[in-house]
């Protein structure tokens, strides 16, 4: 009986399982950040924003990067390179802006051609005209405005040691 009712629950309900290498995981670790926490928490997100999706399971793979100067996501591809790891909130605010990247390329299927800016170009800062003017941009912040604090209660929530 049990079982029926776990898959009425989750029959709507895209689960994420984020693949992460031991070296990132103790770093993030040492910032009061686990994994598990971090994929539950982009479950709950998800399914309070699309609660329709049908069942699936999505992996996303973490990824140390310190070739780049920033953390960011290959647009329409699983992976999240992660430059540095500054303290909890701050990195949080920046995962959920990389998460809303991939929901804009996987979810929401939104062009690559959208990103409009050279990321290779040396010159190009976060405050770049062209970047930070960008749609896809715009967008990621204002999602990162709109949910930090829910997505904060849900790794609060997670993360408490009993
Ligand atoms: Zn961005």
């Amino acid at each position: 009986m049990h079982r029926k009712m776990l898959i009425g629950v989750y029959n709507n309900v895209i689960f994420f399982v984020i693949e992460c290498e031991d070296v990132l995981k103790h770093e993030l670790h040492a910032r009061n950040i686990d994994i598990i926490s971090l994929q539950n928490s982009f479950t709950l997100l998800c399914h309070h924003l699309y609660p329709n999706k049908h069942h699936k399971t999505v992996k996303l793979i973490f990824k140390k990067d310190l070739n780049n100067k920033e953390s960011y996501y290959l647009y329409g591809t699983e992976t999240f390179h992660i430059h540095c790891i500054p303290e909890r909130s701050i990195l949080i605010e920046h995962l959920l802006h990389e998460f809303r990247h991939w929901i804009q390329a996987i979810i929401q299927k939104k062009s690559v051609k959208m990103i409009d800016y050279d990321a290779d170009d040396p010159n190009l800062t976060v405050y770049s005209k062209k970047y930070w003017h960008n749609p896809l941009e715009v967008d990621a912040r204002r999602f990162v405005i709109k949910h930090r604090k829910r997505f904060m209660q849900y790794m609060d929530y997670f993360s408490a040691k009993d």
